[in-house]
């Protein structure tokens, strides 16, 4: 094989894996064992390799002496830390949009008016992850939106983990708060978009807590299932550094 397409297929090996933890297609605590893979993938171990050791420095997968490799379990730690960053990413991200000049805001439209009783909650999820990433991009800074992705993803595993608690009233309830914070980014009010995204955040962090925690409950308590437990929903004070370093405005730092 030549070295170009060496690089293509570890390249696709390693996003096929990654998308297949980050959906919770290999559950949380799963063992995952290169050869196995390699058979799977139909390919030789070395890119399995590879991708596992990359997916390691993600913290996706940890290393078991001897034996292969696990898919990382999410730990109460791990959701919290994620909570607190995403506190902090999302109402950045939402007022930095609202900041933009211009009519850049009108690609929030095809996000209005998305839930009816036939959407599935895949479909919600995809469509959720969609619209943040779209104020994420708005936002006009490519580091902040990087970070927003990578939250959005993993945040994606979180929630496929444990989808059976989906329903549809809270769907409509998360699609009106999109809503509204499509009206404040639209109308240009950075306050208005960070506390209503700062708000959609809490709600979300609610509905993943109490989705993890019947989760674990459908497993007797096993810690097997490799998924957080008593997971609370902190609500800190509001702290806007981020935002602030986030939203300076053109012009500031000449
Ligand atoms: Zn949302």
């Amino acid at each position: 094989m030549r070295g170009a397409n060496r690089v293509l297929l570890r390249d696709s090996i390693y996003h096929t894996i990654r998308h297949a933890i980050l959906t919770g297609e290999y559950q949380p605590g799963q063992e995952l064992r290169g050869q196995i893979l390699a058979k799977e993938y139909h390919v030789s171990p070395s890119p399995i390799r590879d991708t596992l050791l990359r997916l390691e420095q993600e913290n996706l997968v940890t290393v078991l002496p001897r034996q292969g490799y696990r898919v990382k379990p999410i730990s109460v730690r791990d959701v919290q830390d994620l909570f607190a960053f995403h506190l902090l990413i999302e109402p950045a991200c939402a007022a930095a949009a609202a900041r933009v000049d211009g009519m850049n805001a009108e690609v929030l439209q095809r996000f209005r008016a998305f839930v009816n009783d036939d959407t599935g909650e895949i479909r919600f999820l995809e469509h959720n992850m969609l619209f943040h990433r779209a104020v994420a991009d708005l936002s006009g800074n490519a580091r902040l939106a990087a970070v927003a992705f990578d939250l959005a993803e993993q945040f994606q595993r979180l929630t496929r983990v444990s989808l059976h608690v989906f329903n549809h009233e809270q769907a409509r309830n998360e699609a009106t708060e999109h809503d509204a914070i499509i009206d404040a980014i639209q109308a240009h009010d950075p306050e208005s978009a960070s506390r209503l995204s700062y708000e959609h955040a809490i709600g979300a962090h609610a509905c993943v807590a109490a989705a993890l925690r019947a989760h674990h409950a459908g497993h007797d308590g096993s810690s097997e299932c490799g998924t957080a437990t008593e997971v609370r929903v902190a609500m800190p004070a509001r702290s806007r550094p981020i935002c602030e370093i986030a939203c300076l405005p053109s012009g500031t730092m000449s």
